[in-house]
C-alpha cells in the first residue's frame, strides 16, 4: 500500500458514501454501515494499521448547483451534489498521508472519489491506473446509455468522454488516460459500449480471458504494464464481479463471475504489488443479502488486499513437527 508520500502507508481512512440514486435499484446507501457491521474497522487494524474513520458523507456535505442536467441522466442533479462532496472528501483524505477507502453507495461514488485522489497524485507529479473490477464496463455516456443510469457512466466520465462536463465543472480534474483503465472481470457491456471500449484502446479482461488462463497471469501483466508505466493503482471494486453464489447482495447480477477464491488471489496478488493507493468498495445492497454473506465476503477480501494471508505459512512456532521415535 503506497501514501501519498510514496512511502508504505500506516493509516488507511475510511470514509461512507450513503448514495443510491445512481443506480436503478435502492439500498446500496445501507452499504457503508453493513461493512462496519461485518467488522472492517478491526480486520484492518488486526493487521497493524491505524484506522481513521471519517464516518459517513451527509445530506448537509453535499454542494448545490444550478446547471442545466443534461438529457439521459437520471438523477444527475443528486449524484453531481455527491460527487463534487467526494472529490473535495478524498483530495483531503489523500493528502493526509493515509491509504483512502471509500465504502459504497452505488458506483458513480468513482466520479468523486478517482478525481480527488488522481488531483492529489498530479501534485506529486504522479498518475494513476484504475483497475475498475466490475461485470459491467460502465462505460456509457448520456449519448449511448440504455438504462439512463449514472453508475453506468462513472468509467466513461472518468476518461474524459463527452456529455458530462458540467458534473464537476470547475474543479481541476486529471484526465484518467482511457489506456490506463483496465476493466477486469466483465460480462456485460451494451453494444454501442462495446463499440467505444474498443475504439479508445481500454484493456479489458472478461471472463472468456479469466477462464482460459487463469486469474494469476492476467492480473500479472496488468501489474506490470502498471509498473513499467510507474502510475500507482486505484482499485474500484464492484461487488458484482463476482459470482452470484459468492456475492448476491447486488443490485445488478450477472452469472458466471470470478470465485470468491480466485478474487482473494486477486487481492494478495495486489497486495504484493504494493502498487495499490486508493480503493472504493461499491454496490453493497445489504437490502438484497442473504444474511450479510456479501458483506463478510466483501471485508475478508479487503483484508486480503490489505495483506492477510488465510492460510499462514508455517513458520517455526506453529509448524508441525514430526514426533520422534523413542527407540
Ligand atoms: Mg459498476
Ligand atoms: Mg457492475
Amino acid at each position: 500500500m503506497i501514501a501519498p508520500d510514496g512511502n508504505a502507508a500506516s493509516t488507511i481512512a475510511l470514509l461512507g458514501i450513503p448514495v443510491d440514486l445512481g443506480a436503478s435499484v435502492r439500498g446500496t446507501l445501507m452499504g457503508p454501515a453493513a461493512l462496519r457491521t461485518a467488522g472492517l474497522g478491526g480486520v484492518l487494524e488486526d493487521l497493524g494499521y491505524d484506522v481513521a474513520d471519517y464516518g459517513d458523507l451527509l445530506e448537509r456535505d453535499l454542494v448545490w448547483t444550478d446547471d442545466p442536467p443534461p438529457a439521459n441522466t437520471k438523477h444527475y442533479r443528486e449524484v453531481q451534489a455527491w460527487t463534487r462532496a467526494t472529490a473535495q472528501k478524498s483530495f483531503e483524505m489523500a493528502r493526509s498521508g493515509a491509504v483512502p477507502v471509500f465504502l459504497g453507495g452505488d458506483h458513480s461514488l468513482t466520479m468523486g472519489s478517482v478525481v480527488g485522489v488522481a488531483r492529489h497524485w498530479q501534485l506529486q507529479d504522479r498518475q494513476l491506473s484504475v483497475l475498475w473490477f466490475d461485470a459491467h464496463a460502465d462505460y456509457n455516456t448520456p449519448q449511448t446509455t440504455e438504462s439512463q443510469n449514472m453508475h453506468g457512466m462513472s468509467a466513461a466520465f472518468l476518461c474524459g468522454e463527452p456529455g458530462l462536463e458540467g458534473l464537476i465543472a470547475g474543479v481541476a480534474r486529471p484526465p484518467l488516460r482511457p489506456d490506463a483503465l483496465h476493466l477486469f472481470g466483465v460480462r456485460s457491456i451494451d453494444r454501442e459500449e462495446k463499440q467505444v471500449i474498443r475504439d479508445r484502446g481500454i484493456n479489458v479482461v472478461d471472463m472468456r480471458q479469466i477462464d482460459r488462463f487463469g486469474v494469476v497471469d492476467v492480473v500479472q501483466k496488468i501489474l506490470e504494464t502498471v509498473k513499467a508505466r510507474n502510475h500507482l493503482l486505484h482499485l474500484s471494486f464492484d461487488l458484482d464481479v463476482l459470482d452470484p453464489e459468492a456475492a448476491p447482495g447486488v443490485g445488478t447480477i450477472v452469472p458466471g463471475g470470478i470465485t470468491y477464491r480466485e478474487a482473494h488471489l486477486v487481492m494478495e496478488m495486489l497486495h504484493d504489488s504494493g502498487l495499490v493507493a486508493s480503493v472504493d468498495v461499491v454496490e453493497l445492497n445489504p437490502f438484497l443479502d442473504d444474511r450479510g454473506r456479501t458483506a463478510r465476503a466483501a471485508v475478508e477480501l479487503i483484508g486480503s488486499l490489505f495483506g492477510r494471508q488465510i492460510t499462514e505459512r508455517p513458520t517455526p512456532t506453529n509448524a508441525i513437527v514430526a514426533p520422534e521415535d523413542d527407540d
